[in-house]
């Protein structure tokens, strides 16, 4: 048995900072974005097209860390009433801190007690519209956010059925200006989440063929537009790709590769995107031959015969600039053998259908 389920509206839509207004339709709103340009004229544009908001909140923190989410919240809280949509506007780190604020309308202590203690949030009346500005981290379509508790030096997981966004709006237009490491590592953390959900114990028939399609896109379409980084066509491919592998994981979560990356984040500093995709050759590498329905999915995204897949992969992260091997990220021998060994033990870890014995000398 299995089934797949996903309620976000999506639109893809050029202009859709100037239609955001038919959305909101009266409704009071909070925006959850970023300082400085090019935030400040976007928001300009959907005040233009929606009215006033009830408040910015522009201070977004990279990777949000819960004692900055705290603060913002008790500043949210002033608003009464409590906003009745929420707009992030802006990369991973602007959706999830704007699914936080939504949350928070229930009770800011409450939001984090159950947040600390992994426990589901209960429904919330405030709704989410989703504009994201870089094409990768799939928040938009997925019901959860990472937040950073780094007093604890830990990863916390926010989610709950409530936390879909309403509307999620997709318009490549609003990335044409990322510079070129960021358009590289959003996209592969798109890559990182369609293969993440081929090796998953949640897998089934909807989530593989958003996922084949999704690692396909980002095959072909990834090494032009880093050439070319101002071509619309292009950033539309990596813009529908990223959503297609963000479906593709809003049904199984994501693996072994992300519950590596936390630590590599938190200890070393990588950012997600490459924290969480440098091990995919390896990954790969072991995990040919392993299972029949992951082999007949990676015989469909891959141009070349499996046995030569590995190596396809590797070469098109050199093409991308980007090292595969845990040393060229700081890491020694001693600590990766731990950071893998506990990434297997985790819950993302739970999903990954390979056996650690397999995959540790591959990566
Ligand atoms: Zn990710």
């Amino acid at each position: 048995m299995w089934n797949f389920i996903n309620p976000v509206n999506l639109r893809f839509s050029p202009d859709c900072l100037k239609n955001l207004g038919e959305l909101i339709a009266g409704r009071s709103y909070c925006i959850v974005t970023y300082d400085g340009e090019p935030f400040a004229n976007w928001v300009q544009a959907i005040r233009q097209s929606a009215g006033s908001p009830v408040k910015v909140v522009s201070n977004v923190e990279p990777n949000p860390s819960l004692n900055h989410l705290i603060q913002q919240a008790r500043e949210l809280k002033k608003c009464s009433p409590f906003p009745e949509v929420i707009v992030g506007l802006g990369g991973g780190s602007a959706l999830d801190s704007a699914k936080f604020l939504a949350a928070c309308e229930s009770g800011i202590d409450n939001l984090v007690a159950m947040l600390r203690q992994g426990y589901d949030i209960p429904d919330i009346k405030t709704k989410i519209i989703a504009i994201p500005t870089t094409a990768g981290t799939g928040s938009e379509v997925t019901c959860w956010a990472t937040i950073w508790d780094t007093e604890n030096q830990s990863k916390l997981s926010l989610e709950s059925k409530a936390l879909y966004a309403e509307h999620a709006l997709i318009d490549s237009e609003l990335m044409l200006e990322l510079p070129l490491g960021i358009t590289i590592n959003t996209a592969l953390d798109a890559l990182s989440h369609a293969f993440e959900s081929l090796w998953n114990k949640n897998r089934n028939p909807v989530s593989n063929a958003l996922a084949v399609q999704a690692i396909k896109g980002i095959f072909e379409y990834l090494p032009l537009l880093v050439k070319d980084l101002k071509n619309p066509k292009l950033r539309q491919k990596i813009a529908v790709s990223s959503t297609l592998a963000g479906l593709a994981f809003s049904n199984t979560k994501t693996a072994l590769a992300h519950n590596i990356s936390y630590e590599v984040t938190m200890k070393y500093g990588v950012v997600h995107g490459l924290a969480c995709s440098f091990t995919l050759p390896g990954i790969l590498t072991a995990m040919i031959g392993q299972d029949t329905k992951l082999d007949y999915a990676l015989a469909q995204v891959f141009p070349v015969k499996l046995e030569l897949a590995p190596q396809y992969m590797k070469d098109f992260f050199s093409i991308l600039g980007v090292a595969t091997e845990y040393a060229d990220y700081g890491i020694k021998q001693t600590e990766w053998t731990a950071i893998v060994s506990n990434a297997f033990d985790g819950a993302r870890g739970a999903n990954f259908i390979g056996l650690k014995e397999v995959v540790l000398p591959q990566i």
